[in-house]
């Protein structure tokens, strides 16, 4: 198979909701379209969960829970399980990339390149940690055998966001899995194909009826119902900070579910005069173009320190100008349509913001002439700190560049944020780049390099972008619970 075979826009038939193991329609028989945001065309119609098919969701994932198939299994038997999904979801890359591009708008060659290899690794790195999960024996004081058990947490409530659906599902998914948990999720509104997709694989692959459930729709029905959902033992979201706020509120006014948040984002990008300036411009670029802006991690302030802040300009604005943007299954295409009209008019409004603040339009600052939600790549230089386009977080195409003189100075403007993602630096100067790397308040700091992830690399944020992380070992505290035993030996 070569990446660049041609492929097509998938022909999607209406689509059920997965609970119990059984594919079924809503309790209520309400369904919702999902639009392709390339044409704004309507792909099909999807089945629409709401609170009644929550409650029957939630009782399948208990039911599964408590069941001998799946609490009896060998932890290496769930491993076994979550391997045989990540080669079914790699036999099946082509068909799952196209389901992304059609429902997402991502270009073809990321998401063959980039989605579904990752979804398929995330879900081995975490098959890998199954039979590996577990507690200490502790040297307490007197005649005690003291021992904990590392337990699973039980139900997860887990909502997803659509900037990348089906590796946002591996990132709930595999370590719930690996944990012995059970699922519900909901995928986005904009999004629900590749999760149900990957809900039919999962049951090919053999996990247990009710293990993982799918339970499309809204975020103020589906989603709330899962969040205030008082069988739920822990829920785990991606998206934004306001309806993050939303689901801690839910969780504390129910049963004190565990809570795990994965939200948005305003990253600083430092680049040094020291800098190998054409990777760091490079890097600015894909740093905060790449998936049409629309990652929680992209380095959308951009800091450039003075002495080469006209070099780094000009380079940045090349790419943006030769950035070729189209129809998303044409491999040569770069950048695709936004997700939806919702964010499309958003990310127009943050341009007009900018340009009404009085930055400087270098590149882009309007829709692209074409069916579809298109966003030329924008650049604004002379951004100030205090702009609304400096501080809010745009989910979009649009570039802010920040003038600096110091090594302090960037720091304590990088840090003037609410939100603790991301951060990257660009320097030669060894010292500098780790000086800078412990100054940022981030969960991660990149130096020399952007969007670099790996399914063992912790990922989360400080501050307002969220609480926990996800991905690596550390993602294992989320999804299990510490059982302390004593017994008496004396
Ligand atoms: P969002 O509303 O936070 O959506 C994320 C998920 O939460 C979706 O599944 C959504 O359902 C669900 N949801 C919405 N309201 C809910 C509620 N009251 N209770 C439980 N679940 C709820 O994000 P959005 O509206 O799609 O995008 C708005 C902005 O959020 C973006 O512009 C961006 O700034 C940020 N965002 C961040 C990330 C990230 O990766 N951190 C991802 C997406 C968006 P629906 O499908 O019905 O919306
Ligand atoms: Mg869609």
């Amino acid at each position: 198979m070569t990446t660049t075979e041609a492929i097509t826009p998938p022909k999607v038939q209406d689509q059920k909701m997965l609970i119990d193991g059984k594919w079924v329609d809503a309790v209520a028989k309400q369904t919702f379209q999902t639009i392709n945001p390339a044409t704004g065309d309507v792909i099909c119609r999807i089945a629409e969960g709401d609170k009644a098919d929550v409650d029957l969701a939630v009782k399948a994932a208990r039911k599964a829970l408590e069941s001998k198939p799946w609490r009896n299994m060998a932890p290496a038997e769930r491993g076994r399980l979550l391997y045989k999904l990540a080669d079914l979801i790699e036999k099946n890359a082509r068909e799952l990339a196209a389901l992304e591009t059609l429902d997402n708008g991502k270009p073809i060659r990321d998401s063959l390149t980039s989605d579904v290899p990752s979804t398929a690794a995330i879900f081995r790195y975490f098959a890998g940690w199954a039979d590996k999960i577990h507690g200490k024996v502790l040297p307490v004081a007197g005649p005690f055998h003291t021992y904990t058990r590392h337990e699973p947490v039980g139900v997860c409530g887990q909502i997803i966001p659509w900037n990348f659906p089906m590796l946002m599902l591996a990132h709930k998914w595999a370590p719930a899995l690996a944990c012995g948990c059970t699922s519900v999720l909901k995928p986005a509104e904009q999004t629900p194909l590749s999760a149900l997709r990957i809900a039919e694989l999962a049951l090919e692959a053999g996990f247990p009826e009710g293990v993982v459930n799918v339970v499309p729709g809204f975020g103020e029905t589906a989603g709330a119902a899962l969040a205030s959902h008082p069988d739920v033992d822990k829920v785990a979201f991606t998206g934004s900070t306001a309806v993050g706020k939303l689901i801690l509120k839910a969780a504390a006014e129910t049963n004190l579910k565990r809570v795990t948040l994965e939200l948005g984002g305003k990253s600083p990008n430092i680049i040094f005069a020291d800098a190998d300036v054409d990777a760091a411009a490079k890097f600015a670029y894909f740093g905060c173009f790449f998936n049409m802006g629309q990652c929680c991690c992209a380095g959308t302030r951009l800091f450039v320190e003075d002495a080469i802040h006209d070099q780094v300009v000009e380079a940045i604005a090349q790419r943006a100008k030769k950035t070729k943007i189209g129809d998303p299954f044409d491999h040569s295409t770069a950048q695709g349509p936004q997700v939806s009209k919702e964010q499309f008019d958003r990310i127009l409004g943050y341009i007009d913001a900018g340009k009404s603040e009085g930055a400087q339009c270098l590149t882009g600052g309007k829709r692209v002439d074409r069916p579809g939600f298109f966003v030329e790549p924008t650049i604004f230089d002379n951004v100030r700190d205090d702009m609304k386009i400096a501080r809010e977080e745009i989910f979009g195409p649009v570039l802010s560049v920040l003038r600096f003189k110091d090594l302090d100075e960037v720091i304590d403007r990088g840090n003037k944020t609410m939100y603790g993602l991301a951060a990257a630096v660009w320097t030669r100067d060894i010292a500098k780049a780790h000086r800078v790397a412990a100054g940022l308040r981030a969960g991660t700091v990149w130096i020399n390099c952007y969007n670099v992830f790996d399914p063992s690399a912790p990922f989360g944020g400080f501050k307002m972008s969220g609480i926990g992380r996800e991905l690596g070992e550390y993602a294992l505290n989320s999804y299990t619970e510490v059982k302390t035993v004593v017994t008496a030996i004396g």
